[in-house]
């Protein structure tokens, strides 16, 4: 077993990145999108940059309902942009 960078795909930019430079959203079993700031969740993954173009993209348009499958109310979606803008500043 040999030790692999983990790297990731951005799903705005398509930029490929290293996980701890990406933010996880992952959908859970009942179909819950949550942010996944351990990037351990079980479940379907979609990475977006850290970076506030990448993440007002992602969250502007569908692409990260389309990358996790899932259909985010709008609520949801600004409660997960606000979560990941306050990820930004950590
Ligand atoms: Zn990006």
């Amino acid at each position: 077993m040999g030790k692999t960078l983990a790297q990731r795909r951005c799903i705005v930019c398509k930029t490929t990145s290293e996980k701890k430079d990406l933010l996880r959203f992952v959908k859970d079993k009942s179909g819950a999108v949550e942010l996944d700031l351990s990037s351990k969740a079980p479940g379907r993954g979609a990475y977006v940059c850290k970076d506030m173009t990448c993440i007002d993209s992602a969250f502007c348009s569908s692409a990260l309902s389309r990358a996790l499958r899932a259909q985010i109310p709008k609520e949801r979606l600004s409660e997960l942009k606000d979560m990941a803008i306050n990820a930004l500043s950590d």
